[in-house]
């Protein structure tokens, strides 16, 4: 319930009515605007529409907040989140790309590659020290080395890193070395996962599962949230469909409808998405005509040698002229690269 006090409402009756907010378990919030202050009641329907509200002295208005997500949602929070990030930012008109190989292999592969993006214009570099491969008997990562490296490697070359957790118990020890925490499509779902990252202090990167509706997607950032952490970034990476040609289908409609739905920033993944190098290109520029935030995109320095999705890195050279095409398009779409 979104609570709106009349202007000029005095602080002590704005902090009586969180406090019997508090008071039937709910939980409250405080939005302070440049005029009015707004509140929020997030629990039971029964037990906020126990607190009658509407006919309190102080109370302009009552609205119900209709979408199953509340915290997530574009009607508690009007205005787009913007989560730093290094030098930049993630949301409002920057647009960020965060690029690097599948995963953490070599320190020379992941040097020469995070070497190659920071001269394309990356604004982080990414790369999995845990992977979750279909197959157990496939490359799993290197585990807590890798993440070193890792964030050796991101400092070295002055960029934040992006890497993923699958489990709880590495939780801590990712948020050390990473600058971003990813929860990857087959976590997204991973309730307690999440809650123990509402946990932490560092911004999540949410990708959406390949049997997720947007609906999944947006009450799973909600358990974030409700435990506390606001900086989640969403990321569209392909689900699975009937379609073969390509590894997902990349559902890029989703992107301007969750922006539509939430406050929160929304990046595509179009390596994933499409499993096709020469699809990255096109459906990266479609991303950012679409309303993306920016895009997570796979690079190698030498694909054909890759230990995961090779098939689907860009040469550093490709990765140059996504830039330069996409320096070109954003001004027109009134954005500009982070
Ligand atoms: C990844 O980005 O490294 C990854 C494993 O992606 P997804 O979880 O989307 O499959
Ligand atoms: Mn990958």
């Amino acid at each position: 319930m979104i609570i709106t006090l009349k202007p000029e409402t005095p602080s002590e009756a704005a902090d009586a009515l969180l406090a019997r907010i508090l008071d039937k378990g709910l939980r409250a919030l405080h939005m302070p605007g440049s005029d009015q202050v707004v509140l929020g009641a997030l629990g039971e329907a029964s037990a906020v529409a126990e607190l009658a509200l509407d006919t309190h002295p102080h109370v302009e208005s009552v609205t119900p907040i209709l979408a199953p997500y509340k915290l997530v949602s574009r009607e508690l929070h009007p205005h787009d989140t913007v989560i730093p990030l290094g030098r930049s930012a993630i949301g409002g008109r920057d647009f960020c790309v965060i690029a690097g190989p599948c995963a953490v292999e070599t320190p020379d592969q992941l040097r020469a590659t995070a070497r190659a993006v920071k001269k394309g214009g990356a604004c982080a570099l990414r790369a999995g020290a845990y992977k979750p491969r279909t197959s157990p008997y496939s490359f799993q990562g290197h585990g807590p080395d890798g993440l070193r490296l890792l964030s050796e490697t991101g400092r070295e070359f002055g960029l934040p890193v992006a890497t993923e957790v699958m489990e709880i118990a590495d939780v801590d020890l990712v948020a050390a070395h990473a600058d971003i925490v990813q929860v990857g499509a087959r976590n997204m779902q991973n309730f307690a996962l999440l809650k123990a990252l509402g946990r932490i202090g560092k911004p999540i990167l949410l990708k959406r599962g390949f049997a997720a509706r947007v609906e999944d997607l947006l009450l799973a950032a909600e358990y974030i949230l409700a435990e506390g952490n606001d900086q989640v970034i969403l990321c569209e990476r392909g689900i699975r469909t009937f379609e073969t040609a390509t590894r997902n289908t990349l559902d890029l409609a989703a992107v301007p409808y969750i922006k539509s739905r939430t406050h929160l920033p929304v990046l595509v993944d179009p390596s994933h998405g499409t499993g096709l190098r020469d699809l990255v290109l096109p459906m990266s520029l479609a991303a950012a005509a679409c309303g993306a935030d920016g895009l997570l995109v796979e690079v190698h320095e030498d694909p054909a040698r890759a230990w995961s999705d090779g098939e689907q890195s860009l040469y550093p050279a490709q990765f140059d002229t996504l830039m330069a095409k996409l320096g070109a398009l954003l001004p027109v779409l009134g954005r500009r690269l982070a």
